[in-house]
């Protein structure tokens, strides 16, 4: 990565907030909308990105690309780049790790059938946490949890949420703590695929696919198994990631000669996470190389 090293200085220094000189030429590559679990709209989530100075940003819902279309148009007529994104979910070994995709085309169709097979798994799978939680007598309606998902594909946040609504727990991350976390009374696990079979989907849709916030529980070694499997590059930048561990994944990065991304994984809502926005970016210059690396 550029670095001026007369001043020591980055050129890419994370903490590049609105209103600063370079933040018109910064992306965020990670966001989300009411299509999977994030608080606002595809329009919204656009002119928030606009107002926070950012030059492009990429919508990454989780197993669901409703919200690009309408972002697209809604970006070019407020001069916001909106890069077709995605996050799905991988199984390494007994890990839940995700996986961002980038640029590839948002109307594949066997990529839409996949699209539709993971949310109908997680409709499943949302029913029988539902059904745990029930046991234990924490009793909160299959309805309420959809309309925490409304037209997004519903996850353990949207279980969160309406355990909180319900006044069942105090705190969203109550949630996870009792009872729908990793070993918790009412987890069950999400349906993933293989990582090599979401890379060879992204791949054939065109698409690059990047490890999302490594930091967050991915070991070296399973780093370097995602890699051999075909991986395009890291997210080195977002929130749980410190400056060293910036270092670290872009020495990865260029080791392997991968790519790298980043951005703020915001929500919204009730994850209080809007000071993320227009702070966890990149350079244009990093989604330009990306760009330089898809087939045409
Ligand atoms: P799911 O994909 O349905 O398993 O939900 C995963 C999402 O739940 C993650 O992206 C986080 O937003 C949230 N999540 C998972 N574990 C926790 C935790 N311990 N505390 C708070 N949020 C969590
Ligand atoms: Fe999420
Ligand atoms: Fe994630
Ligand atoms: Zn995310």
């Amino acid at each position: 990565m550029a670095q001026n090293v007369e001043s020591g200085q980055r050129e890419d220094a994370v903490h590049t907030g609105p209103g600063s000189p370079s933040s018109a030429s910064r992306a965020d590559l990670h966001l989300h909308t009411t299509h999977s679990d994030g608080a606002l709209t595809p329009y919204e989530l656009v002119k928030k990105a606009n107002e926070a100075g950012l030059a492009a940003i990429a919508i990454t819902d989780h197993d669901n690309v409703g919200a690009l279309d309408e972002a697209m148009e809604w970006g070019r007529s407020l001069g916001v780049e909106v890069v077709p994104g995605l996050e799905l979910s991988v199984a390494l070994g007994e890990k839940d790790v995700h996986i961002l995709a980038y640029f590839f085309d948002h109307r594949h169709q066997t990529l839409l059938e996949y699209l539709a097979f993971f949310r109908r798994e997680s409709l499943k799978r949302a029913e029988r946490i539902v059904e745990k939680l029930k046991r234990i007598n924490v009793r909160i309606s299959m309805e309420s949890v959809l309309e925490q998902a409304g037209i997004g594909s519903v996850g353990r946040p949207h279980i969160a949420n309406a355990l909180l609504d319900g006044g069942m727990i105090d705190s969203y991350h109550e949630a996870f703590e009792k009872y729908i976390g990793t070993g918790g009374p009412a987890f069950e696990k999400k349906y993933q695929v293989d990582p090599e079979e979401a890379f060879k989907l992204v791949n054939s849709a065109g698409g690059l696919s990047f490890l999302a916030h490594p930091g967050k529980y991915t070991t070296e070694l399973e780093l370097s198994q995602l890699i051999k499997l075909g991986l395009d590059g890291i997210e080195v930048v977002h929130p749980s990631h410190d400056e060293r561990r910036q270092e670290y994944y872009r020495s990865v990065v260029n080791q392997y000669f991968l790519l790298e991304s980043g951005g703020s994984d915001f929500h919204g809502g009730k994850k209080n996470d809007d000071q993320a926005l227009g702070v966890f970016t990149i350079p244009m210059h990093i989604v330009e190389t990306m760009r330089s690396r898809l087939f045409s």
